[in-house]
């Protein structure tokens, strides 16, 4: 057997040389693999961070806009992009598209890259695809582009094949990791587009409870939402309420679709507004507007500069419409305490604006503060007396031309002490609805006691009742009535319904109805106070009538020495009266000589203090007792 011959020293070098290399390279490859592993797994843990950081911002507000600035302060950071922008889609034809855009730190604003293409934004918008990473192809071609210009690279937002918007990124420098920073994009681009859906379905529901559908402005709950966040640390703020003027004959004249749009485009104006903080639209044609103010001593100005710009001229399709509109103003801390008391104030204002005419601002003043006070406690003293029964009937008596007492006007009176008079309280029940209960309580009570005049007195004949339009709205109208005369005997031709031509009803069908069923039963129905109305004479075509009554202002002149015209003016209401085949009753007679002309032009019936102011029930049992023999004017013991 041949033992090996020992190793040389040199080959014990030369394999120690081997082995050490080997050890090496091993330890090497070893390195190089903990060091890919160990990136990777950092670039994972930025990527996981920065996704997590856009996610946690779809629980805030402002969401989408705070989601994307994350994303793109990732992108800054970790990758070679210097500047980054991102547009999305509008959500609706409304709000305007959302815009974000980041800038690494150390540029400069003025020169950021990517100013140049702020018109072409949405020209990038629609060539993107979702999710779809790719260069500008067009830099090469792009005249304008200036030599230092950045590479541009473009990424699409969206899900499936839609596409929400688009995020730009753009850098100097060549990048040696590409493949990490477009992998950084599409993970990050992928929340965003979860977060845009979010925010998209989010705004969808909060729009359908919270705006106007038409106009996109504020609806009247979101508007009081923000009225009641106002409180003592609120800066000066100035509420304007705006009534158009002559909408409805826009509607007329343009038809629907002009008129949504004026709308459409008066809302839109109303929130540029550089200052407006809320903008809603209330009625038909009515909006509001909210507006901070830096001194209240500006108020005014402000707003009439705002009222100047929108009243400027607007070309729908070819039709030119020049806004006008009445408007209300009250400023916040000195005018009201709160916010509803400001609504309110710049509301009362607005009433006084309408009746300045159009185009015209009323400033909440002293004089309307008076006055809404008034309302307010006018507010809590009449639901008091309507529950405790403080309204009653008195009546004026109603005369035949040789003087004697033919029927009574009942007029409603609040027996309280201090109470205020019916041109005061009846229009605010009107206005609350109260009157319906009360006119209907007054109707049944009047009814009856006519009922037994007419029994116990030879010359009455009728009794008139003025109806509210309010009441004649209600289904139930013809039944109380008709039950009414049931039950107390008195028989239908003998009530006179009185309906107040300056009070607007229209030719409504259900209202027509109920006047033709009641004057079927044999019900008479009068127009009151005709010729203070605006559309008197059509009145008289539509409306089934029996009796004309004057009203007082044109009778009260005709005791003037120059009452020519109103002489005229009164003749020729008769001779329509007569061509309509209507009876003629004259109000507001309080003198001898004016119930002379009234008689010598032609009225039936006259009626007015000459003859009695309006009195108490028993009052008037008196004057009926008496007036057997006529001699007027009629001594009344309580007047009212
Ligand atoms: P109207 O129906 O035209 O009633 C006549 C008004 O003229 C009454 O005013 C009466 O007091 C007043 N008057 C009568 N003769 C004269 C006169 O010679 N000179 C002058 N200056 N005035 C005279 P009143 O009672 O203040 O009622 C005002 C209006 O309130 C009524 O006008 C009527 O429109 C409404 N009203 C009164 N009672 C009721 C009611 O029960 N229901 C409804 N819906 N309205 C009512
Ligand atoms: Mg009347
Ligand atoms: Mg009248």
């Amino acid at each position: 057997m041949k033992t090996p011959r020992p190793e040389s020293l040199t080959d014990t070098i030369e394999r120690l040389k081997r082995q050490l290399a080997r050890e090496r390279q091993a330890r090497h490859d070893a390195e190089q693999v903990a060091e890919t592993s160990t990136r990777r797994l950092y670039r994972e843990q930025l990527k996981l961070h920065a996704i997590s950081q856009v996610a946690t911002q779809t629980h805030g507000s402002m969401r989408l806009r705070q989601a994307t600035q994350e994303a793109l302060k990732a992108l800054l950071k970790h990758t070679v992009w210097r500047y980054c922008r991102v547009v999305y889609k509008p959500f609706d034809n409304i709000t305007p598209p959302v815009r974000v855009s980041a800038l690494c730190e150390g540029e400069n604003p003025l020169t950021r890259p990517g100013d140049s293409l702020t018109a072409s934004a949405r020209v990038w918008l629609e060539k993107a695809s979702p999710l779809e990473f790719r260069t500008d192809e067009r830099i090469a071609h792009e005249k304008r582009w200036p030599e230092n210009m950045p590479r541009r690279f473009l990424c699409g937002i969206g899900i499936g094949e839609q596409c929400m918007g688009a995020v730009e990124l753009f850098s100097y420098l060549e990048d040696d990791d590409a493949a990490f920073s477009q992998e950084m994009v599409l993970a990050l681009v992928r929340e965003l587009s979860h977060v845009y859906k979010s925010e998209r379905d989010r705004q969808a529901i909060e729009r359908m409870a919270w705006r106007d559908v038409l106009t996109g402005a504020l609806n009247r709950a979101a508007f009081f939402r923000d009225l009641e966040t106002i409180t003592i640390d609120t800066q000066p703020l100035a509420l304007l309420y705006l009534d158009l003027d002559g909408f409805g004959e826009i509607n007329e004249e343009h038809g629907h679709e002009i008129a949504d749009r004026y709308l459409f485009e008066i809302a839109r104006r109303l929130e540029s507004e550089p200052l407006s903080r809320s903008v809603a639209r209330l009625g038909s044609d009515e909006f509001v507007l909210l507006l901070p103010l830096i001194d209240v001593a500006h108020a005014d100005m402000v707003v009439r500069d705002l009222l100047f710009d929108l009243q400027q001229p607007l070309m729908l399709d070819h039709f030119r419409i020049e806004p006008s509109f009445s408007a209300g103003l009250a400023v916040y801390p000195d005018d009201a305490s709160d916010g509803h008391a400001l609504f309110y104030a710049a509301d009362t204002a607005l009433s006084h604006a309408r009746e300045e005419g159009s185009t015209s601002l009323r400033r909440f003043d002293a004089e309307i503060a008076e006055q809404l006070e008034r309302r307010k406690q006018l507010a809590l003293r009449v639901r008091q007396a309507v529950a405790q029964r403080e309204f009653v009937a008195f009546f004026q008596p109603i005369v035949s031309r040789d003087h004697r007492i033919v029927g009574a006007e009942a007029l409603l009176r609040w027996q309280a002490p201090d109470a205020p008079g019916p041109a005061e309280f009846i229009p605010y029940m009107e206005e609350q609805g109260l009157i319906r209960e009360v006119g209907r309580q007054m109707l049944h009570d009047v009814i009856h006691t006519a009922a037994r005049w007419r029994r116990e007195h030879d010359g009455f004949q009728s009794i008139s009742v003025n109806v509210s339009p309010l009441q004649l709205r209600e289904e139930a109208f013809v039944s109380h009535v008709t039950h009414a005369l049931e039950k107390s005997g008195l028989p239908a031709s003998c009530l006179i319904l009185e309906i107040t031509e300056s009070l607007y009803i229209r030719a409504e069908k259900p209202v027509l109805e109920r006047l033709a069923r009641l004057r079927a039963m044999g019900v008479r129905l009068a127009l009151d106070d005709f010729g203070t109305g605006y559309s008197a004479l059509s009145y008289l075509q539509w409306m089934p009538l029996d009796i004309l009554k004057i009203d007082k202002s044109f009778v009260i002149k005709l005791a003037e020495a120059h009452s020519g015209r109103d002489i005229t003016i009164v003749r020729a209401i008769i001779q329509i009266a007569q061509a309509c085949g209507l009876d003629v009753t004259a109000e507001g007679i309080e003198t001898a000589e004016v119930a002379h002309i009234m008689c010598e032009l032609g009225a039936h019936c006259l009626q007015g203090y000459h003859f009695s102011r309006p009195v108490s029930e028993e009052a008037m049992t008196s004057l009926l007792q008496s007036s057997a023999t006529p001699s007027p004017p009629f001594k009344a013991s309580i007047t009212g």
